[in-house]
């Protein structure tokens, strides 16, 4: 069955607002960060994350990408800008058909191949990830840029599973040792603010942290990615585009902070 919402012209980015409202809202995500009108900012305790082993269980064709369905309870996301604990639920993709686009947010205007985005739920605040998607303060995503260059062995892992996923829907486990933080840059230097989820319905429930360093990717692992297919009917439907371009930043404030 179609979605109603997607990346390409009769559903794209565009339309959203008409069936999702909140799509239309003030703070809305992503953004370009200008790195010149950027403020400093130091915190109390460093932002910390814990990811116990094995609790990335399963990879889920969605029809737009993929997703690694994450049993997270043994996870733990706080510091920094946030004031309570956050917990793992899942991890994506986004990219492009070409280098020069796919990542969300941009720096100064410059798109990266693509952005891995590490979905986490406010566990002090509410009873459920459901409860916490809408809500203010309800989830926290960490953003990392990918860049084409050298293999990254973790995401090996997963484009070992993508052939085991052709179809929407489809879903398959994933192997026991993977681990989020090896897809993590080095230096955790981040940038901060409040935005939204980047599909519908676009919640404005997000702290962003953008770690400002890329991690890089093969050109064979992009092409991994870039091989999915739509869920149509059409050969060579491949699944070249499932990024939102960024929104205005209105009257937020984006924040920087040193690793
Ligand atoms: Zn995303």
């Amino acid at each position: 069955m179609a979605s109603d919402w997607g990346y390409e012209s009769h559903n794209g980015p565009d339309t959203w607002p008409s069936k999702y409202p909140q799509a239309g809202g003030q703070n809305q995500s992503p953004v370009d960060i200008v790195t010149s009108s950027i403020q400093p900012r130091s915190y109390d305790t460093p932002l910390t994350w814990k990811y116990g082993p094995g609790i990335c269980k399963t990879i889920v064709n969605t029809g737009c990408g993929w997703r690694v369905d994450v049993q997270g309870n043994d996870s733990e996301l706080s510091g920094g800008p946030l004031s309570e604990s956050y917990e793992l639920v899942q991890f994506h993709s986004h990219w492009g058909n070409e280098n020069t686009c796919g990542s969300e947010h941009t720096v100064d205007g410059k798109a990266y191949a693509g952005e891995l985005h590490f979905v986490h739920w406010n566990r002090d605040k509410f009873p459920s990830c459901s409860e916490a998607v809408p809500s203010p303060s309800g989830l926290t995503v960490i953003a990392v840029f990918l860049e084409e260059g050298e293999n990254n062995p973790e995401i090996d892992k997963l484009c070992e599973t993508l052939s085991k996923i052709p179809s929407k829907d489809d879903r398959t486990d994933l192997p026991e040792d993977l681990d989020p933080v090896a897809m993590y840059p080095a230096d955790h230097s981040f940038w901060t603010y409040s935005g939204s989820l980047t599909t519908p319905p676009c919640y404005e429930s997000v702290t962003w942290i953008v770690f400002k360093n890329p991690i890089t990717v093969s050109h064979e692992q992009l092409d991994c990615f870039r091989r999915m297919k739509k869920p149509c009917t059409e050969e060579d439907s491949f699944i070249l585009k499932n990024y939102r371009p960024p929104q205005s930043l209105n009257d937020r404030e984006i924040f920087e902070c040193a690793a």
